[in-house]
């Protein structure tokens, strides 16, 4: 996978490959050389200069003007990832928030909005448009940075499935297609999203891939994620894969039955683990129920 490809039939492939293993190469070492880039990946110099002007034109690197020297050759100019341009969009809509935030190639979270608000005491359709008029706030901000979204991450507070809310017992949705109303709302308020991809997942399974990609687990490939806000969730990752399981929600522990006496929950069960080890479950025990908005104060 780090090598490079030899031409074959198929060029445009080939330099398709060979322009994610230079710009891989850049991320992977944050400030070289073409040089460096060359020395490391086993093109010669021209081909890796080539491949640059591409990747410079694209607006995916950029060029400081230190120059640098290397072991090989004469000292180069910098190369690092461009801080402009191309950027995700990652929106979380949980029972009390909704967040939207804009990051760069760098991985630097460069535009982070928040606004806290019960989403338990609108509909579904209300609470996506909420959260579209956030990202789209987020994006004029990113735009006022040289930040235009190439794609659009949605973290939800429930079973999610093929771009649809199965369940979240604490919004109180059955079968909403978020990515498709958020998406639609998005793009009423910012016509230049539309046909932007969207992708929806649980916010436990999101938050466990950015810990595995992103995190400081280092060599951990295999571990529990447990979020633990409202709601209680989970995600398993097993070499280095969310583990999704038979029927796409396994790490789901919020509502594992703890004791079938217990008290009765928003999804119907009794006893679930949502029930003692959840927010208000917590600020009960702790006699602080007439506390709503501890996590805002934190
Ligand atoms: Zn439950």
């Amino acid at each position: 996978m780090n090598q490079p490809t030899e031409p074959k039939a198929d060029k445009s492939g080939v330099r398709r490959h060979n322009l994610s293993l230079v710009l891989r190469t850049v991320h992977e070492a944050g400030e070289t050389t073409r040089a460096a880039v060359a020395a490391r990946v086993g093109l010669t110099r021209p081909a890796v200069s080539s491949l640059v002007e591409q990747l410079l034109d694209l607006g995916l690197l950029m060029e400081s003007g230190k120059t640098f020297s290397g072991q090989a050759g004469r000292p180069g100019t910098v190369l690092k990832p461009a801080d402009t341009g191309p950027a995700g969009l990652g929106v979380e809509i949980n029972v009390a928030y909704v967040t939207a935030c804009v990051v760069d190639l760098t991985g630097t979270d460069r535009v982070r909005h928040t606004e806290h608000l019960d989403n338990r005491a609108a509909g579904a359709g209300e609470v996506l448009a909420r959260a579209a008029r956030i990202a789209a706030g987020a994006l004029v901000e990113a735009a006022g940075l040289g930040l235009v979204p190439a794609g659009a991450g949605l973290a939800l507070p429930g079973l999610v499935s093929g771009g649809t809310v199965r369940q979240a017992p604490n919004l109180g949705w059955n079968d909403v297609p978020a990515e498709r109303l958020f998406a639609d709302a998005l793009a009423a308020l910012r016509p230049a999203t539309a046909g932007l991809p969207v992708a929806s997942d649980n916010e436990a399974n999101s938050a466990a891939l950015a810990e595995l990609w992103f995190g400081s687990l280092g060599e951990v490939r295999t571990f529990l994620h447990l979020t633990g806000e409202i709601g209680v969730g989970g995600a398993i990752v097993v070499h280095g894969e969310l583990l999704r399981g038979a029927h796409g929600f396994a790490g789901e522990i919020g509502h594992t039955v703890v004791d079938a006496e217990g008290p009765r929950c928003r999804c119907g069960s009794r006893g679930c683990l949502e029930q003692y080890a959840g927010q208000a479950a917590l600020l009960a025990s702790a006699g602080a129920a007439g506390v709503p908005d501890l996590a805002r104060r934190a």
